[in-house]
């Protein structure tokens, strides 16, 4: 073992469960490209004002959780905590936004929180997104949501909630906020949550306390507040929802840790992960390219969690197929002559598109044969000067221990077959 640990917080991913985060990843990446959303990549890294302004000053992540350095030029910049700030800015900086609306993307990687590590909240985590930005329809909301929906399913998850919100907009959500500081004033909140009211009182109802959480019953929802326009909105993505059958429930107390988020809001939990049952969320946020310095952008998006995700999947049970799967065929030389025509064969099986290891070190039969179970193969190829002297390779099915010869030139296509 060395001196160094993964820093507090962070996780390394190694085989073989490594394989499950990349199928997760792809089957989230998967429904977005399929539905047209192009892929985008932003740095890992941005000025610090981006966050503070896109994300809000008052959110827990911009005042408690952001990786903030100065670097040596003397600029302020933050390790990404989420991803929708930086994928308007590359919108707007690179004027997608003037072309045919919605500007579709998805994206995937590496997000930055300083939070107190528990078992799925990490300091680093992985997040697939996607935004539709440039359109107020809720056709979009609705897809939006589909898309997500449609990822766990494809996973095989079967407990997955999806919980529907709707935050009003700049017409609405101000009297509603009034009407609920002024409700929050009237209880007994220790100073932090007090403080709180003031600048974030939407976060209040977000408070896991029981202490809290007994005191909210009564709390103002937004529902009775909406506008006409938010209300139809809402009353829309709902029946739109019911129409193509995605199951949701109404959750009036949803509300999202970021400022910038108006109108539709949602979150999949699962049941089976405990306090951080999150593993996904999303929403509209109308106001964040004017937020920026951008032209109106109505926009809406998600970003699903891919560790809780993984967290999920082990919690029902389910193996992503394809994940838990080592190369398809090990070669396994006995002799110097077998060694190089073994090694020529494993090229020429990958060239075929058949994955194959070979058991390199020259490992006796045992060490090699242990190799080959360890590899995770379906299929074992064998060969010995006697084997080569009769031109013919000993193919082993590793799950039955069956074994035949087949003939060098035939080894290929025989797999190929098998495969099949
Ligand atoms: P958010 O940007 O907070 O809405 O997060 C979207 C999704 O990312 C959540 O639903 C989680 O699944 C995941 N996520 C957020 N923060 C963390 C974290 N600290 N560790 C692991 N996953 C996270």
């Amino acid at each position: 073992m060395s001196t160094y640990q993964a820093p507090k917080g962070t996780f390394d991913l190694i085989p073989p469960k490594s394989a499950t985060f990349l199928a997760v990843r792809e089957a989230m990446s998967a429904v977005a490209r399929r539905a047209g959303y192009g892929y985008v990549e932003t740095p890992a890294f941005e000025d610090t004002a981006l966050f503070k302004r896109g994300v809000g000053e008052s959110s827990d992540i911009v005042t408690k959780e952001m990786y903030t350095f100065t670097t040596r030029g003397g600029d302020s910049l933050t390790l990404r905590p989420e991803g929708t700030a930086s994928v308007v800015r590359a919108v707007l900086q690179h004027n997608l936004d003037k072309g045919a609306l919605p500007v579709k993307l998805y994206y995937s990687g590496s997000y930055f929180r300083y939070e107190r590590p528990q078992k799925g909240r990490y300091r680093h985590f992985s997040q697939v997104g996607a935004e539709a930005l440039g359109s107020e329809d809720p056709l979009v909301d609705v897809e939006i949501i589909m898309l997500a929906a449609e990822a766990f399913r494809d996973l095989g998850l079967r407990q997955v909630r999806l919980l529907l919100n709707t935050l009003g907009d700049s017409e609405c959500r101000p009297v509603y906020r009034a009407a609920l500081q002024q409700f929050l004033r009237g209880l007994d909140l220790d100073e932090d949550t007090r403080a709180r009211i003031d600048i974030n009182p939407l976060r209040v109802l977000d408070d896991k306390r029981p202490e809290v959480r007994a005191q909210l019953t009564d709390a103002p929802v937004i529902a009775d507040y909406l506008c006409d326009a938010c209300k139809a909105y809402h009353e829309e993505v709902r029946s739109l929802l019911s129409i193509g059958g995605v199951a949701f429930e109404d959750d009036p107390r949803l509300v999202r840790g970021l400022d910038y988020y108006t109108r539709t809001t949602f979150e999949f939990v699962h049941d089976g992960l405990g306090a951080q049952s999150a593993i996904g969320g999303g929403g509209r946020y109308d106001g964040l390219s004017q937020e920026l310095g951008g032209p109106p952008l109505p926009s809406v998006g998600w970003a699903l969690g891919v560790d809780r995700t993984v967290l999920a999947l082990e919690a029902e049970g389910v193996a992503v197929p394809g994940s838990g799967r080592g190369v398809d065929v090990f070669a396994v030389p006995l002799g110097e002559a077998a060694r190089h025509l073994l090694f020529g064969l494993v090229q020429k099986l990958r060239r075929a598109g058949v994955s194959a290891d070979f058991a390199f070190g020259g490992k006796g039969l045992k060490g090699a044969m242990k190799a080959a179970d360890r590899s995770g193969a379906r299929y074992a190829v064998v060969a010995g000067e006697r084997d080569l002297s009769a031109d013919v390779v000993q193919l082993k099915d590793l799950e039955s221990g069956e074994q035949v010869p087949v003939p060098i030139d035939r080894l290929v296509s025989t797999i190929k077959e098998k495969l099949s």
